[in-house]
């Protein structure tokens, strides 16, 4: 429980001058405590390094935190998963796009299960409350990548998996609605 809560906390810190690209600029903390929280509840994983690394599963990719860094802190294992969790910056955006889709199927299982959250969690985002300057096109390419990654993640956690299908299910539903729907208003002007 103590770890659990020096990991929100670090993350907190790490975390505090990054905001979410929706139109309310929500804490960008609110993304990995909701990963971990669909993990526990969702999930039902209670392995503690698995939340822990799902709280703090951006924050070397998006933060000046080490690798190191969270080993001292959290151990080894903590820092392997969340290292499996992180892109390569130094490559291109297309490229580590590309990359989630061909690593997905070799990671852990934990990573598996911490990656498969986050994915949920964006797709959720995207749906209920898109980024400010994301028209339907880019939502509806976010969506059929990130269906490809989700693809090589399923198999670790039937709850997990079904929560994926169903945001993806929902989310290609409602743009395909939406598309339809400017669509309509487009031949009536
Ligand atoms: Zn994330």
């Amino acid at each position: 429980m103590k770890r659990i809560l020096a990991a929100a906390s670090f993350a907190a810190r790490k975390h505090t001058d990054q905001r979410r690209k929706n139109p309310a600029a929500t804490p960008y903390i609110n993304h990995p405590l909701e990963v971990a929280e669909h993990l526990a509840r969702v999930g039902e994983i209670s392995d503690e390094d698995v939340l822990i690394a799902a709280l703090l599963h951006d924050t070397i990719e998006d933060t000046h935190t080490t690798a190191d860094e969270i080993r001292e802190l959290f151990g080894e294992r903590v820092m392997k998963i969340v290292l499996e969790c992180t892109d390569d910056k130094s490559l291109e955006k297309g490229e580590r796009k590309r990359l989630q889709i061909v690593n997905a199927p070799h990671k852990s299982s934990e990573a598996k299960c911490i990656k498969l959250a986050d994915k949920t969690n964006n797709l959720n985002s995207i749906l209920v409350d898109p980024p400010q300057d994301w028209d339907l096109k880019r939502q509806q390419e976010y969506f059929e990548w990130a269906e490809k990654v989700i693809a090589g993640l399923l198999g670790v956690n039937e709850s997990l998996d079904r929560a994926a299908q169903q945001v993806l299910t929902i989310g290609f539903a409602a743009l395909k609605q939406n598309r339809e729907g400017t669509g309509i208003r487009r031949q009536e002007e």
